[in-house]
């Protein structure tokens, strides 16, 4: 690219018109202009010449890949800060031994910045959108709004069956609805979080579904990660988890449910007819043991609207949607031993058209008209040499390392791998997992 470092300083973050020049997108060389108002107002073979004069800013493509940013779809962003703290564990042992002990101590400020880390990290790998479940979440809406990319935020409500817990958990449901609502930021928007059908009572779950159809909002839950939660489940509940969900007012195509790796056809059938999302995590299914594999041709039969998601730091380890992308066309084929099991296009569509589709902004297209939320990624780079097929390389030899530009809402957030204030926010994030870790290991702090 020919931009300088004064030049750049210049549009990070700007509301600026952007020409970008000497792209390929949908295998055709293309330049993409970008209007102050964080449009695509115009994508063609040679538009540089009607918008050379009206761009405040050019960047040159040089060959690079255009594409719609990616969506990560289950995660909890500010886990960045448990990266590396427990790993090779039973899940059980690793949630109750390592990483609840851990959250407990969680303060706003940790809260902060460890989703300002995971803004850096995802914006590096070329994603500018996340569904995203934690605590704290007033301090991951303000790291959201500054890192200048979009989030479906939600409290993980949790009430064990307890109806004063769940009193606690619907205000807390209620007044982080009001204060994203209050930040009037359209990149920020929140989602109602019932955590699980095996932490959340049908109460819950039916306050949930009414609050989030009232609001007309997203529900984000996880389901059926493990085969114990389902057996647990119809014991329990004398029905597997997505029909105590269907009955509780939960399916609906404002859904996200996170995992699924034990549906059975029936549950997926059901899915499918509600018009629920599934967001397959498969590095976390994997590292985790699930032992099963999220139902993905059964899913897609049915109609189910299928994305991708890298979960939680502390299981991944990393937020690399491109990562999350061939781990999943590789799972998907290994499990069912069937190699022709979700070919490349559809795998990258996982990560971008339909992620874009379940978080209603209107992105994951590159289109005039649509809102201008676009990465370049190299094609100076051993692995995107040859370019013999875009798609190929993309999942299955690109990482997110191969992203040098991340444009989100018409805003330039990354430029040539250049991230403004990043160093500062790496310094801050590992001396707040720092301090988290001495808290957790010194409570009483003598
Ligand atoms: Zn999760």
């Amino acid at each position: 690219m020919t931009t300088t470092q004064a030049e750049s300083l210049d549009i990070f973050g700007k509301k600026k018109s952007v020409l970008i020049t000497n792209v390929i997108a949908h295998n055709t060389p293309v330049d993409i202009f970008i209007d102050a108002e964080e449009t695509i107002t115009d994508i063609g073979p040679e538009i540089r010449k009607r918008h050379r004069g009206e761009a405040e800013f050019i960047v040159d493509g040089d060959g690079a890949l255009a594409l719609p940013s990616l969506s990560n779809m289950h995660t909890h962003a500010a886990m960045s800060l448990l990266r590396g703290y427990a790993d090779d564990m039973i899940l059980q042992d690793w949630l109750a031994q390592k990483i609840w002990p851990l959250e407990a101590h969680l303060t706003a400020d940790d809260v902060y910045w460890g989703t300002k880390l995971a803004c850096v990290e995802m914006i590096r790998t070329g994603t500018t959108a996340f569904n995203d479940m934690y605590f704290q979440m007033e301090s991951a809406a303000k790291a959201v709004d500054e890192a200048g990319i979009r989030a479906v935020l939600c409290y993980g409500f949790i009430d064990l069956g307890d109806a004063e817990k769940r009193e606690h958990e619907c205000k807390a449901t209620e007044a982080l609805a009001a204060h994203i609502k209050g930040m009037n930021n359209p990149r920020v928007r929140v989602a109602a979080g019932p955590h699980a059908p095996y932490t959340v009572s049908p109460e819950g779950l039916k306050w949930c579904a009414e609050f989030a159809r009232d609001q007309q909002i997203p529900v984000h839950i996880h389901l059926s990660e493990t085969e114990k939660e389902v057996n647990d489940c119809v014991s329990r509940h004398g029905k597997r988890p997505a029909a105590l969900l269907d009955e509780c007012g939960i399916l609906t195509p404002r859904t996200i449910v996170a995992h699924g790796c034990w549906l059975d056809d029936a549950e997926c059938a059901l899915l499918g007819k509600r018009g629920v999302s599934v967001a397959h995590n498969p590095a976390s299914n994997m590292k985790l043991a699930t032992h099963r594999a999220m139902p993905y041709p059964q899913l897609a039969a049915a109609g189910a609207n299928v994305c991708l998601g890298t979960d939680g730091c502390a299981s991944n380890n990393n937020l690399d949607m491109f990562e999350e992308v061939k781990i999943a066309a590789l799972l998907q084929k290994f499990f069912w031993n069937d190699p022709t099991v979700l070919p490349a296009p559809a795998a990258l569509e996982m990560a971008t058209t339909n992620g874009a589709k379940a978080l209603g902004f209107g992105t994951g297209t590159l289109a005039a008209g649509a809102p201008a939320d676009i990465i370049l990624v190299s094609t100076r780079i051993p692995c995107n040499t040859p370019l013999h097929n875009a798609a190929s390389n993309l999942v299955y030899a690109c990482s997110g390392a191969a992203v040098e530009t991340t444009i989100c809402n018409g805003r330039v957030l990354m430029l040539d791998r250049e991230i403004p204030g990043e160093a500062e926010i790496l310094k801050n994030a590992a001396h707040a997992a720092a301090g988290l870790v001495k808290r957790a290991q010194n409570p009483r702090g003598n």
